[in-house]
């Protein structure tokens, strides 16, 4: 028996494949073309192409594919059905209310559950830890354009109510004790001001943080560069490279981190904290950095829990696929679906 795992993003579709022992049958990233722009008809006609594709490059059967393990960019409800108001990711107007599971499963012939491309990585990077079968709590965070989030809970991710279980960026922080930010009101997309997303985010950098300490640093070349986006896209190889202002920028994103992650080690008391997403991305030098802040934004812990570990998630360029297959491959462990079964 074998699960697929399927993450759905803006232009690509990436895929895995996971056996009955837990073992990945695809290393890297194995991709095909998404065209979610052209409307959902097409697009979930693509993933059922690109399966056909993954499991040939793979040499195995389709009808080993038990379960198929989705995840998207949200926003969308636990099971799967894309908010009304849509997202960046799916423009087009097919796409508002509309059940990924449902009609996947349809054009599929098979089971799909779903998870946000968030709550997936998490759920990886849990996996990658503890394995599937521990009672451990972690903590995931993943950096990249927005912050995306999950919490896992005796092996299963919270998904809450309508879906938004582990929206970690939208949580406010008390970021008015970060140095360096003095005057700083930071608005996040939700309409908070102050909340983790806001100052810990490549949205973040291109919004506040850049503006910000452009100002101290007034003659910065990245000052001349007239593109925010642009602009923004380099600091973090420029951070890399020891540059000044852009390490200032980073501090800021790490010590925003610490001060979320301390409120989760006072809510969980979480075995780790996972750090995933363009941010880490880096040299190790760089991630050893940036971990090191976290530690020191997130101030005097308890003796017993000072030692928390926080960890880079690995593989992180397929940490969705990975997520969505070991959720697909609970679903069949929990249904007792035999071998081949569809
Ligand atoms: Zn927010």
């Amino acid at each position: 028996m074998l699960v697929a795992g399927v993450d759905l993003g803006g232009t690509a579709v990436n895929y895995t494949l996971l056996n009955d022992r837990e073992e990945f049958l695809i290393v890297g990233m194995c991709e095909y073309p998404a065209r979610s722009t052209e409307g959902p008809a097409i697009c979930l006609q693509q993933i059922a192409d690109g399966l056909k594709m993954a499991v040939q490059r793979t040499g195995v059967s389709l009808a080993d594919v038990a379960v198929v393990g989705l995840d998207t960019p949200g926003p969308a409800s636990a099971t799967g059905v894309l908010s009304a108001k849509g997202s960046t990711n799916f423009v087009h107007s097919d796409w508002a209310n509309y059940d990924m599971c449902a009609n996947l499963t349809q054009v599929l012939g098979k089971p799909v559950v779903y998870l946000n491309d968030a709550n997936a990585a998490a759920v990886w990077g849990h996996f990658a830890l503890f394995g599937t079968s521990s009672g451990n709590t972690s903590i995931s965070c993943i950096v990249g354009t927005g912050l995306g989030g999950g919490i896992i809970m005796d092996g299963s991710v919270i998904k809450g109510r309508k879906g938004f279980g582990g929206e970690l960026g939208h949580v406010l922080i008390p970021y008015q004790t970060i140095p360096g930010i003095e005057g700083l009101k930071p608005e996040c997309n939700c309409g908070r001001t102050g909340d983790l997303e806001s100052l810990c985010s490549l949205t973040s950098i291109r919004r506040y943080l850049l503006p910000h300490f452009l100002k101290q640093y007034p003659d910065h070349e990245l000052g001349k560069v007239g593109d925010p986006h642009k602009a923004a896209h380099r600091v973090r190889g420029m951070a890399e490279n020891g540059d000044p202002m852009c390490r200032d920028i980073f501090r800021v994103e790490a010590r925003a981190l610490g001060l979320f992650f301390d409120q989760m080690i006072n809510t969980f008391d979480p075995d780790a904290l996972i750090v995933g997403g363009g941010v880490v991305e880096t040299s190790a030098e760089f991630q050893r950095w940036f971990m090191e802040e976290i530690r020191i934004g997130m101030g005097v812990q308890r003796e017993e829990q000072a030692d928390i570990p926080i960890h880079v998630m690995p593989n992180g360029d397929t940490a969705g696929a990975r997520g969505a297959a070991l959720e697909a491959l609970k679903f069949a462990h929990a249904a007792d679906l035999p071998h081949g079964s569809q």
